[in-house]
Formats: structure tokens, sequence, C-alpha cells
């Protein structure tokens, strides 16, 4: 349990003078907490013997009062300092799990659900950072203070009645334990069942169009109440010990104010402590309430971030699959690509994805790529974004292999369009300058035209500034294409991946934005990679991808003649469209 502290050490070693601090001011804020019970006892005495002046009345009184403001001011101060120190480790932690995050590998999201990740960046890190605030609060008090109280009853009062009242101490403490391990174990089940209704409540969210779709709500609700109850079951189960926990206490603590008020009330019959004392012991004991809670309330904490701490460590111990050289080489100019001899499968898989991949390009190339689904074109655009380990041959970057270079440097070289857009929850223009975050207005109207978006920004409310993604306008699929595009185009990258990227635009709009990109692109290497063939007719070589082989390679013309499945395709869609003309 107290292996938390031990895991954290490198936070409390960097943070040690702000915590040694904290600590002291909150002992000397626990000593004078210990001096008014005294001051109520000394008076009480003088009331009995009748020797209260009216001047030791207002020096007492007055003391009080200084004692108040003392001890308001010292408390703030370890209050303050202590609980910072939890934000800080709070804000540590998780800038460390973003990183993380940012640099995994699609391996990973594989291996955890979404639902997971956010419970463990907020739930989680919220556990650890209390061990930091409220941990070595409850520590510092469950012992410093409970000796320094126990000190005080037995040296300024009676260790006899001391020891009496804390009889029911030890039974206290095996209470504690017991109900401290069941709660425990039924608050783990309810936190694992509320990430589960969290992992349900996102896929409901972000499936809701499917669900509409499918008429599935009323199964979709079926299945969320039963999740709901199971979380309420849970939790319930927590707050049944949660509410005997209390009441027992209760009756313990009765005992000892019992033991107190019998015994002490002998012990003033036979002259051994004064009636004052004994309204000093009897504040004292109830002082003593909060550190015995302490030690049950460090159990607690220390054992929730204990375990949150382990599944945080497991997240951000997960080794990328793919990583950084060494020694990185760099490069400066992407003057060739060349695949040789490259084949690859996903982790998993039985068989090869891609199969003897042999190509060959040259800066200001536009490359072709095409098949049917699931031939294997998104995995070679992976392959060269280095996803993935593993891949046999070797894809070389002006005769450098990829893997001895730094990712960064690869991936700062290529612009990716993937088929499935992501818009993120802000204005267009912000979208768009994910490829350039200093881009003007003025670079982002140009690169509009070249995706021809110019059109469709005008029909929006507030052009620009338009908020798109999950809580702004609703974009088309074909409009986030163009939003995609555009971003590409302004990072104006040596690379540029269209995987697929035209495939919800019309015709007409997909071959003038071709033609602005063999306008742009000239002295740069752009893929293609399309179902609609008369996205890549103009390309210096196309290669047709059949269940991860090359099938057939060449120009358009040569491929025409060449009679295999791209001729019979183009055909087809030829007259798809020229259907399509006439109605
Ligand atoms: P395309 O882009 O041509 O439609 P892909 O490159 O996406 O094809 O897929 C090629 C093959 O790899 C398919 O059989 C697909 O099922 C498989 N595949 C794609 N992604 C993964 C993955 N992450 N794990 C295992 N197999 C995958």
């Amino acid at each position: 349990m107290f292996q938390v502290f031990k895991k954290l050490d490198w936070f409390f070693k960097h943070y040690w003078k702000r915590y040694t601090f904290a600590i002291i001011t909150l002992i000397i804020a626990s000593a004078i907490g210990l001096i008014p019970p005294r001051l109520l006892g000394y008076a009480i005495d003088h009331i009995q013997f009748q020797t209260l002046t009216s001047q030791l009345l207002t020096i007492i009184v007055v003391g009080y009062l200084v004692l108040i403001v003392v001890h308001y001011s010292v408390s703030f101060i370890w209050d303050y300092t202590l609980f910072s120190g939890a934000v800080i480790l709070e804000r540590w932690t998780r800038s460390k799990l973003i990183n993380h995050f940012l640099r995994m590998t699609p391996t990973f999201y594989g291996k955890y659900k979404t639902g997971d990740l956010m419970a463990r960046s907020t739930n989680d890190l919220k556990a650890i950072a209390q061990t930091a605030g409220f941990g070595v609060l409850t520590l510092v008090d469950s012992t410093t203070f409970m000796f320094m109280l126990i000190a005080m009853m037995g040296f300024s009062i009676s260790w006899k009645l001391t020891l009496a009242a804390l009889i029911p101490l030890p039974i206290m403490a095996i209470i504690m334990n017991k109900y401290g391990a069941a709660i425990h174990a039924r608050f783990t089940e309810a936190q694992a069942a509320f990430g589960n209704m969290n992992n349900e409540v996102l896929e409901s969210i972000r499936g809701v169009r499917v669900i509409r779709a499918f008429v599935q709500e009323k199964q979709d609700k079926d299945r969320f109440e039963a999740m709901t109850e199971d979380v309420y079951q849970k939790n319930i189960a927590v707050a049944k010990i949660d509410a005997m926990f209390e009441p027992t206490m209760k009756i313990l603590v009765g005992l000892s104010y019992t033991i107190g008020l019998g015994y002490g009330t002998v012990l003033v019959f036979q002259n051994v402590i004064s009636l004052g004392d004994l309204v000093s012991f009897n504040v004292y004991l109830g002082m003593l309430i909060w550190p015995m809670f302490a030690v049950g309330e460090l159990i607690n904490v220390l054992q929730r971030g204990n375990a949150s701490l382990d599944r945080v460590n497991e997240t951000i111990g997960y080794e990328a699959d793919v990583k950084d050289p060494e020694k990185p080489m760099s490069v400066t100019e992407v003057e060739t690509i060349e695949f040789a001899n490259v084949s690859f499968s996903y982790p998993g898989t039985k068989r090869n994805q891609l199969e003897n991949i042999n190509l060959s390009i040259t800066k200001g190339q536009t490359i072709g790529v095409v098949g049917k689904t699931g031939s294997g074109k998104t995995t070679l655009f992976k392959l060269m974004l280095r996803q993935y380990p593993g891949v046999v041959g070797e894809i070389k970057v002006s005769g450098v292999d990829l893997e001895r270079m730094s990712l960064d440097q690869i991936r700062s070289w290529i612009g990716y369009v993937p088929q499935d857009q992501v818009m993120f929850s802000k204005s267009v223009r912000e979208n768009i300058q994910f490829g350039k975050s200093d881009a003007s207005d003025e670079e982002i109207y140009r690169v509009m035209e070249l995706a021809h978006f110019v059109e469709d920004i005008k029909q929006l409310p507030q052009g620009l500034d338009t908020k798109v993604g999950e809580s702004g306008v609703t974009l088309s699929g074909g409009q986030k294409q163009r939003v995609a595009l555009a971003r590409a185009f302004i990072k104006d990258p040596e690379i540029l991946i269209l995987d697929d990227s035209l495939s919800a635009v019309d015709g007409k709009t997909e071959s003038k934005i071709i033609a602005h990109l063999r306008e742009e692109r000239k002295n740069k290497t752009t893929f293609i990679a399309a179902h609609r063939l008369s996205a890549v007719t103009h390309a210096d070589h196309i290669i047709v991808l059949e269940d991860g082989i090359i099938a057939e390679e060449g120009t358009h013309e040569e491929l025409i003649q060449n009679d295999g499945w791209y001729k019979e395709q183009y055909e087809q869609q030829q007259l798809e469209d020229d259907k399509e003309a006439i109605s």
C-alpha cells in the first residue's frame, strides 16, 4: 500500500521543499489546535475554585482569539501548499499520458478501448493526485497528530485515564480494516461498471445515426438500462457498507466517551485530576476521532491511488512497436522513393497483406494506386507512414531505409489524406491550419480554391469561422474531404498521399481538383489511390493491386492495352458516367 509513495518518489523528490514546508506547517497547526482545550480546563478550574478574576478572563479570551487567527493562517498555508501539490501532480501525469498517446501506433489503440483510456486520463489521475494531497494529510494526521494528542492527554492529564479510554481503539482499527477492504472491493467493481457504461455511451453517441437507421433505439435503450442498473446496484453495495461504517464508529467512540466520563469522574473524586482536566480530556477525546478516521481514509486513498497508478503506469509503459532508430540518419531531400521486395502482414494475421512490392519513384511523379477494396492500397500507405513494425524488404527514401530515419522526419514530409476525414471541433480555418499553423487567410483561400471549397465556404453561416466537427455544423462527406484536401495542400508536403480522398465528390469537381493538383505538384511526389479510375488516368505510373500483389502496372495507355482488370473497370466506369450524363 505504501509503495504508492515509493512509486511517486520522482515527484516528491522534485517537490521536496514544498512538501517539507507543508508537513511542518501542518504539524504546527495541529500543535496550536491542542492549546484551546487546555485553556478551557484552566478556566473551569478557576471557576470551580472561584479564583477567576476579570483580568484573567480577559487574558484567556484574548488568548483564545489570537489562537483562532494564528490557527486560521497556518492552516491556510499548509492546505494551500499541500493540495496545490496534488494539482501539480495531476497536471504532470496528464501531460505524460497525452504525450504518450500521441506517440502510440495503431496497435496500442487496438489494445485499449477509448472509454478505458478516458477513464485512465480522468478518474485514475484524480485518484493518483489524491495520494499527493489527501494521502499525505491523512498520513500525518493519523500518525503525528494522533501521537501528539495521546501524549498531551497522557502527560498533561492522566496516563491511566488515557489508556482506559483508548481500549476501544484496537477494536476500531480491526473493524476499519475489514470495512476498508470490503469498500475497496465493491468500489473497484463499481468503477469497472462505470467504465463499461462510459464506453457504451460513447458508442451510442457515435453510432446514433446507425442506431436510428436500423431502428435499434429500443434495443440500445434496453442495453443501456441494463448497464445503468448494474452501475446502480454496485454503487448501492458501496453505499450499504459506507452506511454501516459510521454508526459502528459512533458506537466505539461513544464507548470511549463513556469510559472517559465514568472513570474520569472517579479520578476527579479521588482528587487525581481536576474538573478542568476532565473537561479538557473529553474535548481531546472528541478531537481524536478525526485521526482515527484518517487511518481508514489513508488506507482507502493509498489503495485507490496505488491501483490507479498501476493502471496509468501500465499505459505509459506500453512501448511503441515502431520506434525511432538510435542514431537516425538525416536525409534532406526526397529525391527518390523505392520499394524493394516489400512484404507485410498485420500483427496477428496469417497471410501477407502485401507481397513482394517493387516500385521506383522519382521526385515530381504521380503514382496511381488502384485495385479492389481490401487489395492493400491503404496498407501500402501506412507502411510509408511507418505505422507498423515488421516490414520485410526495404522502403527507401533517397536511398536510405525508412527504418533508419526519425519518425518525425518521415511524417514531416508526408501529407496524408485518408478516406475517413477527421474534422476537429473547431472552425474551418483552424481545421485547415492543422497543415500549417501560421497560415494566413489569403493562403487558406488559395488552397480552398485548389480543393474546390470556395463556393461551399460562402454557403456556411460564418464563413471560415464556422465551427465544424462534432459540436458544429455537419459537413457533407464531400465537403469534409475537400477541407481535408485543403489541409494537406497548405502543408505543401514533399509526399502527398490521397487515399481515396475524392470518393465523395462528383466527377466534375474531381476533374477540376485533379487539374489543380497536377499544376501545384509538378515538382513533388503524389500518390493517389482511387476507386474511380478517372482520378489516376493522368498519373505517371499506375499500379493495380490484387490481394497485396502488383497485378498490373504501367501508364493509363499501357494498362488499357493490357486488357486486364484495369481496362475492364475503366470501360465499365466510362459507361456508367455516360449513362449518368444522359439521365
Ligand atoms: P484497401 O485500402 O485496398 O481497401 P487495405 O489496405 O485497407 O485495403 O486492406 C488490405 C487487407 O488488410 C484487407 O484484407 C484488410 O482486411 C486487412 N487489414 C487492414 N487493416 C488491418 C488491421 N489493422 N489488422 C489486420 N488486417 C487488416
